[in-house]
């Protein structure tokens, strides 16, 4: 088992934790290097790192970025990013600004569903000023009694062809890993298997990854079975990408993997990891 997670989320973006909750919680369970990955934000970063520092873990910054890559949304995790670079705080923003009005989008979507009040309900889910994803308008349906988990909510409203769903358009692949290289950071791709791409495409998308200064592929993660982590750390040695995992962590309640505690690589692997003693 690896105690290195390098993919989790807090409050900050649809997480239910707070980055210090997140962060105790990983120092109980024995993490001992730890990303924060929030989607399409930074603000956890300084309260997460200075509990790490409390708890003895490695803290390296991170973030999931959401991209729109051949009609499809992508994401990738920026890891070691600099919270203060512009471009990425800038661009970050503007992704943030476009969930603001896509969130209006799914409520009027849902309403004409027959489903009230489901704006006012996500952002109480959100916080104040939080960003606003899907996951929020999930919990708020369940609260209400449309599904009983947000896994089925998902199902039900909120994925292409249902009720709920919006088709948005996020970043583009080559500002996200522009933004997370110029930063200073490694771009990996996260959860590859939940994009379904046949080989053609996955390809593609690899070869242009790693052409735009991208470097890693998530091995291991909640999202992939055994079977999905051994083809994935194929993909990654065949193509000369870094192995990265993480839990993808979003609660106790609602993530099939708890903070740390991963599974090693199926096979062997370069890690993401391999040369950040001198970052570190
Ligand atoms: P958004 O970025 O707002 O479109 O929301 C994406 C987030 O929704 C993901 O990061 C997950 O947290 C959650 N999510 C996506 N698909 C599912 C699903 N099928 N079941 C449960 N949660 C999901
Ligand atoms: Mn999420
Ligand atoms: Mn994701
Ligand atoms: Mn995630």
């Amino acid at each position: 088992m690896l105690n290195i997670d390098l993919h989790c989320h807090s409050t900050v973006s649809d997480g239910t934790l707070t980055p210090t909750q997140l962060v105790k919680r990983a120092a109980m369970r024995g993490v001992s290097v730890l990303a924060l990955t929030d989607h399409d934000d930074l603000d956890g970063l300084d309260e997460a790192r200075r509990v790490a520092s409390e708890n003895d873990i490695t803290f390296i910054n991170g973030v999931e970025i959401s991209v729109t890559w051949r009609n499809r949304t992508l994401h990738i995790v920026g890891l070691g990013v600099d919270p203060k670079y512009s471009p990425l705080v800038q661009g970050l923003e503007v992704i943030r600004n476009g969930r603001t009005t896509r969130g209006n989008k799914i409520a009027e979507e849902l309403d004409k569903s027959g489903i009230r009040g489901s704006l006012e309900g996500a952002y109480c889910y959100a916080g104040e000023g939080g960003l606003i994803g899907r996951t929020h308008f999930a919990r708020y349906l369940v609260d209400q009694g449309y599904a009983k988990n947000v896994k089925s909510v998902f199902k039900k409203y909120l994925v292409r062809g249902k009720p709920g769903h919006v088709t948005h358009h996020w970043a583009s692949l080559s500002d996200a890993v522009g933004w997370i290289c110029g930063s200073g950071g490694q771009a990996v791709i996260a959860h590859p298997a939940r994009y379904k791409l046949g080989k053609n495409l996955l390809d593609e998308l690899l070869l242009e990854f790693r052409a735009l200064g991208g470097s890693g592929l998530e091995v291991i993660t909640a999202s992939h079975t055994p079977e999905q982590s051994l083809i994935f750390a194929h993909h990654a040695n065949r193509m000369n990408l870094l192995a990265s995992c993480g839990s993808d962590f979003h609660g106790p309640d609602e993530s099939y993997f708890d903070l740390g505690l991963i599974p090693e690589f199926p096979v062997e692997c370069k890690p993401i990891w391999h040369d950040w003693d001198k970052k570190l």
